[in-house]
C-alpha cells in the first residue's frame, strides 16, 4: 500500500515534469526543443514537438511532415539533423511568432543535401 507520503512525492515529480515540458509563451519550437531534452529523454517520437504545436502553434498541422522530411523522425534528431544552432549558447530564446514553428534566429534552418 502507498503512504500518503509516497503519493505526495508521485504527484510532485509528475506536476515538475508537466512544468518542464510546458512550452513557454514566446519560446520558439527549436529553443523550446533544446531545453527540454536536458532534463527530458527523448523518447524516440515527436512528443515534445507536437506538445509545442499544440500549446502554441495548433493550427501547423504539418510540422510533422516538414519535420520528418528534414530527416527529424524525433524530438532530438529535429536538433541534429533540421535544425542547428548558430552559437553553442542558444539561450536565451530571441522569440517566436505565436502561432508560429519557426525557430528564432539562433537557428539555421539546414537544407536537405547539407553535408558536414
Ligand atoms: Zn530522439
Ligand atoms: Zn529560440
Amino acid at each position: 500500500m502507498e503512504s500518503a507520503i509516497d503519493i505526495q512525492a508521485e504527484s510532485f515529480v509528475r506536476e515538475l515534469a508537466a512544468a518542464i515540458i510546458a512550452a513557454r509563451d514566446g519560446e520558439c519550437l527549436a529553443c523550446y526543443l533544446d531545453r527540454v531534452l536536458r532534463d527530458a529523454a527523448c523518447d524516440g517520437s515527436l512528443r515534445l514537438a507536437r506538445t509545442y504545436r499544440d500549446a502554441l502553434a495548433p493550427r501547423a498541422v504539418a510540422l510533422e511532415g516538414r519535420l520528418e522530411s528534414g530527416g527529424g523522425f524525433c524530438d532530438c534528431e529535429v536538433l541534429m539533423n533540421v535544425y542547428w544552432s548558430k552559437t553553442d549558447e542558444v539561450r536565451p530564446c530571441r522569440g517566436a511568432r505565436r502561432g508560429s514553428t519557426k525557430p528564432c534566429d539562433l537557428w539555421l534552418r539546414r537544407r536537405r543535401g547539407d553535408r558536414w
